[in-house]
Order: structure tokens, then C-alpha cells, then sequence
């Protein structure tokens, strides 16, 4: 079972989004609207997972339209200012599967761990796929808030209608919930709230160590290990509670960590290269 780890592209922002100075939300959004200091270009990243009952992808990337007039909601500070983005039209998930030699027709499953633009954008490439997420994050996608709060729902193409992700296959690790997506229970999900309401994430267990793609519930290991809240996250007490979680299960099974924009997650899959978290 082979997993590859794809980049679409780049993302910059503000150095107070990545890492937040408050606890309350109102304070950290503030705080990053006004911030002058941006990260380093970080890579926006997403995953294939070579599963025998299928294909797997693990959320979507961003779109080659990103930086289109109209494309973000010109009324929104945040997307207009506070977020730089690079994404050529064959370095979507769609071309970067192909390069690979898969083709995005035949993915089985689209797990989402959240619906962020820059997770979401490539969501177009799977229309014969099963697209699955939690139920909290689909009421937020699809509310007629969303965009306010970072769900690009006017581009979700019509023929979306995601599976519920219900949680209902029991504890696991230091989950109190989870879902074994395959029948040989080795491809699971669990939820990792925080970053969004519904977040989640999936954990892929080889035969000597686990594979955690954890998109947004921290922006990189170092984030994981201090359980460093960032800037848009919208709960930052679960925020915490998810990295612990996800630190406790680096401490019981020899865990591969990946984050969509840690510069690092590509070489420690590569490498097989365990976080410590003790
Ligand atoms: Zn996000």
C-alpha cells in the first residue's frame, strides 16, 4: 500500500495565521488582518493512498483559478489580503495524479479533511469518486455563511453530494471515534476539530508504523508538538485537544505525521521518519 505525497502549489500567509498570539478567535483573525509579516511560501499539499480496494485521495488541493478576478470573494478582507497563492494549471491534483500514473476517475474515495479553499479546489477532478467528510463540516460548507468563513461553496461543482462520515466504528488509539473507511480496517478516520468544527483526519496503518495525514489540525510537526494554535482556527481549546490526541498517538504507535503545509511531510514519508512526541 504505497502513499504519495502531492503538492499543488504554494501558499503564503500571514505569520500570525500560522502561529496566533490570542485565545479567542476575534482577537487571532484581528490580529492576522492587520499583521505586516508573511511565511516563507509553504507548499499546499494533499495525498494518494494505493489502496487493493481502491484508490485513495485525501483531500484536493487548490485550483489553477485561485488567483482569478472574482474567484475569491472580493468582499473578503482575508482571502483578498491576508493570502498569496501559486498554483499552475499541471500542478493540480488532477495533472500531479497522472504524472503518476493513476487517473482521477478511477479514485475510489476523496476523503476531505476539511473544506477550506485550498483543500477543496481540486475537488472538480473526482466527479466519479465517493466524497466524504464530517457531518459538522458539510452544514458549514454549505451554509449560506460558508464563505465567510473560508468554504469557496459557490465553486463546489453540482454534482457534489458527499457521504457522511458518522464516526460510528468505535474507539481507536487515542480516539474516542472513528471509521475504518476499508474492510481491512487499515485506512481510518478520525476526528481532529479545531482548525474547523469538522475536521478530521486519517491514519493509514503499514505494517510497521502509521501513516497520519492530518491536513489542517496543525500546520507542521513542530505545531503538533506544542500544540501551537493558529490564527483562523475556530476553536482553540479543541484545536488543543485534537493535537494531544494526535501527540498521544505518536507516543503509542511509531506515527509518519503529514500536514498540508508543512515543508517537511513530503521527506519524512519519503524517509519514514516517525515524530517523536515524548
Ligand atoms: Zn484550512
Amino acid at each position: 500500500m504505497k502513499i504519495y505525497c502531492i503538492q499543488v502549489g504554494d501558499v503564503q500567509i500571514k505569520s500570525r495565521h500560522k502561529q496566533a498570539r490570542f485565545e479567542s478567535r476575534i482577537a487571532r483573525m484581528s490580529d492576522v488582518l492587520i499583521d505586516p509579516n508573511w511565511t516563507p511560501r509553504l507548499p499546499i499539499g494533499c495525498w494518494a493512498i494505493d489502496h487493493p480496494e481502491g484508490l485513495i485521495v485525501v483531500d484536493t488541493g487548490e485550483s489553477s483559478h485561485a488567483n482569478d478576478p472574482g474567484y475569491q470573494p472580493w468582499w473578503h478582507p482575508f482571502m483578498q489580503r491576508c493570502e498569496r497563492r501559486w498554483v499552475g494549471r499541471d500542478e493540480e491534483v488532477g495533472p500531479r495524479l497522472r504524472a503518476l500514473g493513476f487517473d482521477p476517475l478511477d479514485v475510489r474515495w476523496v476523503v476531505m479533511t476539511h473544506m477550506h479553499g485550498d483543500h477543496a479546489g481540486g475537488i472538480g477532478h473526482f466527479p466519479n469518486s465517493e466524497i466524504l467528510l464530517s457531518k459538522q463540516e458539510a452544514d458549514d460548507a454549505w451554509a449560506r455563511t460558508g464563505p465567510l468563513l473560508g468554504y469557496l461553496n459557490m465553486h463546489y461543482p453540482n454534482w457534489l453530494k458527499p457521504t457522511i462520515v458518522s464516526f460510528s466504528d468505535g474507539r481507536w488509539e487515542s480516539f474516542e471515534r472513528s471509521t475504518a473507511l476499508t474492510k481491512d480496517g487499515r485506512v481510518r478516520i478520525v476526528p481532529t476539530p479545531g482548525h474547523t468544527l469538522g475536521h478530521l483526519a486519517v491514519v493509514v496503518e503499514k505494517d510497521n508504523n502509521c501513516v497520519l495525514i492530518a491536513g489542517d489540525a496543525a500546520y507542521d510537526e513542530q505545531h503538533l508538538l506544542r500544540g501551537a494554535v493558529d490564527g483562523v482556527a475556530q476553536s482553540a481549546p479543541l484545536h488543543r485537544d485534537s493535537t494531544r490526541r494526535l501527540r498521544e498517538l505518536c507516543n503509542r504507535r511509531p506515527t509518519i505525521t503529514q500536514f498540508a503545509h508543512d515543508p517537511n511531510s513530503a521527506k519524512r514519508l519519503a524517509s519514514a521518519t516517525p515524530t517523536k512526541a515524548d
